[in-house]
Order: C-alpha cells, then sequence, then structure tokens
C-alpha cells in the first residue's frame, strides 16, 4: 500500500522545530510492516497544504497530515481539507463535552476559539484525544475523487504536539491500518537497543552468524544515535516469525551484554525498572552533567520508588560541604580524578542512605583542559553494596553531547551492575 506522510508547520520551515514526527512515525509503521512511500513537510500556509495533500491524495492510499488542528488563526488543515473534499463542517456535541470537561479538569477558562475544535467535516471519524482538545480525524475519499481506482483511499488529521499526536497514533491509527489494510504476507520485526559499543563493532560481531537467515530473507538495519545503536531484524513470508525468532536469539547470545532493551525502550527506564523490581534505591552527584541524569530518570513514570536524591555538586566547596570529599583528596588529585569520583559516589551513598550512588566528573570543555586530562575526560563511579567502580571516558564532544553520552555511561555502568555484567569491558 502507498502511504503518504505531510507535516505541517511553519515553525518546521524556520528550523525553530525538528520534524521529530517523520522518523518517529515511519518507525512505528515500519516496525509493523508499512513503509511510506513519500513524506513532504510544508508551511502552515493555506496554498501548500491545498496542493500537498490534493497530490498526495492522487497517488496515496493513505494519506496522513500532522498538526494545524488547533485554535489559533495558523491552525488551517481542518477548514481546508474540508473544503477541498467538499465536506461541511459540523460542531460535534462529543468532542465539544471533551474540550469543555479537559478545561474544568484543569480549573482553566475555555478560550472561545476553542470551539473551533468541536468542528468536525462531514462523515469523518473522530479520533480521540487524551492528551489534549483538537481530535484526530479520519475520512474516507471516494475513488475518482482525486485518483482512479477501484477503492477508497483514506486521510488521517493527527495533532501537532507530540504528547498528543504519539498516544493517538499507536492506540488508534496502527490498529486501524491493520484492520484496513492487513499485510498480504506474514511479517516479523524486533528492534534491538544496545549502548556501549559502536555499531561497526556490533556489525562485526553479529553480521557472520546472520548470513544464512539473510540468504533466507533476514533484513537487518542499524541505526545508530548518540550513545546508542539500534538493531532491527526483519523478515516477510511464511517463515518470517521463525526467521526473527532465531536471529533475535543470535543477536542475544554474541551481544547480549550490550542490549538494554527493545524497540521504544529507554535505558534510565530499564534502570529504574530493575531497581524497583530489586526494591533497591539510587542517589546521584553530579558535577559535569549538572542535573542532566538526575532530569533523565524523573522523567520515568514510577522514579520516586527508587530515585532518593540528586546532589549537583559543582565547586569543589559543594563536594566536601554536600558529599565529605576531603579538601586533600581535591587538591592533591583535582576535581576530575578518579580518587574524587569515587568519594563523590560513597558520600552520596552515606549521606542518602541509598543502595546505590552514581557520580559523575569530567571536563565538559572547550576550556580547561590539559595535556594529561584532556576536554572530555570523566571519571563515572558507582558505589554501591559490592563495593565502588570508577569508569574512565574520553567523551570530546560539545557541551550537550558530552551530557547525553556521560549520562548513558553512568546509566549503562548502573544497568551492567545490576544485571551482574562485568563492567570494566562497558
Ligand atoms: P496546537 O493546538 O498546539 O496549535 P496543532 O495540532 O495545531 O496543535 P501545531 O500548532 O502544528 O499543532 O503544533 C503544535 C506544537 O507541536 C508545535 O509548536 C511543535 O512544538 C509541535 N510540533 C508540531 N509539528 C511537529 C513536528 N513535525 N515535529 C515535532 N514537533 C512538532
Amino acid at each position: 500500500m502507498n502511504i503518504e506522510l505531510i507535516n505541517t508547520g511553519t515553525e518546521l520551515m524556520l528550523g525553530a522545530v525538528l520534524n521529530t514526527h517523520q522518523p518517529w512515525m515511519c518507525r512505528v509503521l515500519a516496525g509493523h510492516g508499512y513503509l511510506v512511500a513519500r513524506q513532504a513537510a510544508i508551511p502552515d500556509d493555506s496554498k501548500n497544504i491545498r496542493e500537498a495533500v490534493r497530490e498526495a491524495l492522487s497517488r496515496a492510499d493513505l494519506v496522513i497530515t500532522t498538526g494545524g488542528l488547533g485554535p489559533t488563526s495558523d491552525d488551517l488543515t481542518r477548514d481546508l481539507i474540508a473544503e477541498l473534499l467538499g465536506r461541511k463542517l459540523k460542531l460535534d456535541a462529543s468532542v465539544m463535552a471533551h474540550i469543555e470537561s479537559f478545561f474544568a479538569g484543569r480549573k482553566r477558562v475555555m478560550p472561545a476559539s476553542s470551539k473551533v475544535q468541536a468542528l468536525v467535516p462531514e462523515g469523518a471519524t473522530v479520533l480521540p484525544n487524551l492528551h489534549g482538545t483538537a481530535p484526530g480525524l479520519l475520512l474516507e475519499v471516494s475513488p475518482g475523487q482525486f485518483r482512479q481506482s477501484d477503492g477508497p483511499s483514506f486521510l488521517i488529521m493527527l495533532p501537532g504536539p507530540p504528547r498528543e499526536l504519539r498516544p493517538m497514533f499507536i492506540e488508534v491509527v496502527v490498529p486501524w491500518l491493520k484492520r484496513q489494510f492487513p499485510q498480504s504476507v506474514a511479517f516479523a520485526s524486533h528492534t534491538f537497543k544496545t549502548t556501549g559499543i559502536g555499531e561497526s563493532l556490533l556489525e562485526e560481531a553479529i553480521a557472520p552468524s546472520l548470513q544464512p537467515l539473510i540468504a533466507s530473507g533476514l533484513e537487518i538495519g542499524y541505526c545508530a544515535r548518540i550513545g546508542e545503536v539500534d538493531v532491527r531484524l526483519s523478515a516477510r513470508g511464511p517463515q518470517a516469525n521463525g526467521t526473527v525468532e532465531e536471529a533475535c536469539a543470535l543477536v542475544r547470545r554474541l551481544a547480549g551484554e550490550y542490549i538494554f532493551g527493545c524497540n521504544d525502550d529507554q535505558l534510565e527506564a530499564v534502570v529504574i525498572r530493575h531497581l524497583a523490581e530489586r526494591r533497591q534505591t539510587l542517589a546521584l552527584a553530579e558535577s559535569c552533567t549538572g542535573g542532566f541524569i538526575s532530569n533523565r530518570l524523573t522523567n520515568v513514570s514510577g522514579a520516586s520508588a527508587v530515585f532518593q536524591a540528586g546532589m549537583v555538586t559543582y565547586s569543589n566547596k559543594a563536594k566536601e560541604s554536600l558529599l565529605g570529599v576531603q579538601p586533600e583528596t581535591l587538591a592533591k588529585h583535582g576535581a576530575v580524578s578518579e580518587p574524587v569520583a569515587r568519594e563523590m559516589a560513597e558520600g552520596a551513598r552515606a549521606r542518602s542512605e541509598a543502595d546505590f550512588a552514581l557520580a559523575v566528573t569530567g571536563i565538559a570543555g572547550p576550556t580547561g583542559g590539559a595535556p594529561e586530562k584532556p576536554v572530555g575526560t570523566v571519571f563515572i563511579a558507582l558505589a554501591g553494596p559490592q563495593g565502588t567502580v570508577v569508569l574512565q571516558r574520553l567523551n570530546s564532544y560539545d557541551r550537550e553531547t558530552f551530557k547525553y553520552v556521560t549520562s548513558q555511561q553512568a546509566l549503562e555502568l548502573l544497568r551492567r551492575t545490576l544485571a551482574g555484567i562485568s563492567t570494566s569491558a562497558s
């Protein structure tokens, strides 16, 4: 089937917002065996929206638009598409009731402009928005209206904010797609999330053993992102499930120590889950990451069950007073050193009474480096019931990437320790 994606938003054209919908939606669809044939990002103006939707409907079985369903004057998608398809807009009482209760539930006055979001084109199916006010809208387009074909085509309008679009896409659109356009051949796919190994080394480790399966139809895709590599294993045809299962078993055997999860798993959530299962707690002492690791952990629902405290000890004075790092250790080895990282972790563990404490101290740069401790040098310590481990890493990146990679390495050190995997190799 032919799917086209249209992401609307002038902010995308200005570079003010990164178009994250495109990779996310394509990834989710690919995970279910559907490939997007074309994607366009366009500004919020009537000419572009009309042209892009008309063109896409002249080719595709399914057109999905994102954005432009809000209450402001630049939100044009609903009106323009209704006009293009020749459908009248009507106020939908149940959508209106949802919008009113959305505002009432937050003790906010409903602006009069919000009413426009309850307007639904004739014949449209409303896709409920549990996280916002604008519903998604699904329309069936008659054959012949835009393209010559035997069957109808479909158009789905989705809201722009990711926290509204993503659950709607997973919970409503994907199940509808599977019902409406079942795969003609069986399809199976599994994505492993790995960290602590680069994509080339990972490929070297697994590809030779997967060759026989590749010959019988297995496809492997690698996606390297900062601090992570995804490995996607997929196959089509009657043997698809068996082929992918066999490939998964091989990858687990050859590279299992680097696998922290699958599909949309995030390392911080995995670590929280492991700790919660063991009823153990964690504290953090962060210097160069400035609270970023605490931020990642507290983005996970349920973090309060395991996350005890996070201390951002940027200055030497704070390292001494809040964590009990010895002034002599700082004077002798410097703030970015193995002994200081060790004392930070042990101090955080003792003062918070958590089971584990992670500490990081490093030189994010671009200034502050020295020949024996270049920019990017970082020490990551984990203090736990079995003692303290300290790793040294060289993360020579810009400050933001440095923080992310360091946070990933710290969380991975904890994950490995909890899983009983050697930490020296990580
Ligand atoms: P709203 O009710 O907020 O106006 P909307 O359905 O009209 O919602 P937009 O106004 O287009 O959607 O976008 C709302 C916000 O969602 C944007 O400011 C942006 O932060 C985010 N957003 C929109 N499109 C994208 C995209 N393609 N990728 C990432 N974020 C996006």
